[in-house]
């Protein structure tokens, strides 16, 4: 069943056992982008794995095709030791979508910053956050350096496709 619709599509469902249930009270505060450093189906298989201890909301691949693995209501274990805006552990207060990307050999294909950016709109939207919530796991990671994803990520063209509206 389909929590969420973006470009037209409803999203499958591919539960990943790596999460908890959220905190009462607690909300999503901001969205937290990733890159695999693997293929799409192996970056799935291991998101799932319940060895793996990890996991996202989204994996977003490079032809565009989103696929949801933990629910919203959930808490995903995508950013491990972290802090944003005063807060740390922002694992309890965010959304991760991971993109099928490897560092340094692949370009980032407009289909996926594309899909990458509805699925931001929804989510901004459904949460009433500003677009400034949508932050790196780089730059949330502690400490500063831990982590460098997403790689080479197109920023500008990821915040013009942001504004574009949607048909
Ligand atoms: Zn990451």
């Amino acid at each position: 069943m389909s929590e969420i619709t973006v470009q037209g599509r409803p999203v499958p469902f591919v539960p990943s056992p790596n999460r908890v249930a959220r905190p009462a009270g607690v909300t999503p505060k901001c969205l937290v982008l990733h890159s695999t450093c693997a293929s799409y189906n192996s970056a799935r298989r291991w998101l799932c794995d319940p060895v793996s201890k990890v996991s996202a909301h989204f994996l977003v691949a490079r032809d565009g095709g989103v696929t949801q693995l933990v629910r919203l209501a959930d808490v995903a274990w995508h950013a491990g030791v972290s802090f944003w805006r005063g807060q740390s552990g922002v694992n309890r207060f965010s959304i991760g979508i991971e993109m099928e990307h490897l560092d340094g050999t692949q370009d980032w294909p407009a289909a996926q910053l594309h899909a990458v950016a509805a699925l931001c709109r929804v989510l901004l939207a459904r949460y009433t956050l500003p677009a400034d919530a949508i932050v790196s796991h780089a730059e949330i990671a502690r400490p500063k350096g831990r982590k460098v994803d997403p790689v080479e990520f197109p920023w500008e063209a990821f915040r013009k496709a942001l504004t574009v509206s949607e048909k």
